[in-house]
């Protein structure tokens, strides 16, 4: 059963969140470096699959030798991947973050809406909410892994994917919330929530939260 709560227990909840994950340094909020959409748009393509830690390492390499649409353009897709190895995928990322320089630079800068976004090559729904958010102050809600996991083990939605936690988070968090969902879960998920052996003990969640209660029903007595 999804658990409902009010607009002033979601509100609570994400500020709880961040807080969290900004008193445990958690790297989403460690992002400093990025400072353009160019470069928000090419740390969100690397991070797909890759640990935190390296997306921001590989992503500095990057930006150090080409921080511009027009610089990155120039580089071959042998340089990029040199420079972004360690991700994952880095060889199909190389070749995507040079047709995404050369449409981008076309376009004269990255498009500030959903359907624009995702007509870029390479840039899908996740890639484009969060962009949306975290480069231009948008309200979206760019659903990873860590909000897909946090928001079903929490018990807000109950849902099998990305997409479908996306819509059901829409109908329940208040508009002016969407943008800081996905730093705030993905954060919180870095640092307590995480994939493996969640920090339960110490969440304060763990009363209402249903993976939670579940584990601690079903444990051996
Ligand atoms: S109680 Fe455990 S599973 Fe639930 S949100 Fe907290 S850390 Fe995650």
């Amino acid at each position: 059963m999804v658990l409902k709560l009010t607009e002033n227990e979601l509100r609570h909840i994400f500020d709880v969140m961040e807080n969290i994950a900004i008193k445990n340094k958690a790297p989403v909020f460690n992002l400093n470096f990025l400072k353009t959409p160019f470069q928000h748009l090419v740390f969100t393509v690397l991070s797909s699959r890759t640990r935190d830690e390296v997306t921001a390492e590989a992503c500095k390499r990057l930006l150090s030798k080409a921080g511009s649409p027009e610089e990155l353009e120039k580089l071959s897709v042998e340089e990029i991947e040199k420079l972004i190895r360690g991700v994952g995928f880095y060889r199909v990322k190389a070749k995507r973050l040079k047709d995404l320089s050369k449409e981008i630079k076309k376009l004269g800068g990255v498009p500030d809406t959903y359907e624009e976004l995702i007509k870029l090559p390479g840039v899908g729904r996740k890639t484009a909410n969060v962009v949306l958010a975290s480069a231009f102050g948008k309200n979206a809600i760019g659903v990873d892994t860590h909000v897909h996991r946090i928001a079903n083990r929490l018990g807000i939605v109950s849902t099998k994917s990305n997409s479908e936690t996306e819509e059901e988070l829409k109908k329940i968090i208040p508009k002016d919330l969407w943008i800081k969902v996905n730093k705030a879960m993905v954060g919180f998920g870095q640092t307590v929530c995480k994939p493996q052996n969640p920090l339960c003990d110490n969440c304060p969640f763990k009363s209402f939260c249903h993976y939670s209660n579940f584990n601690k029903a079903h444990k051996p007595r």
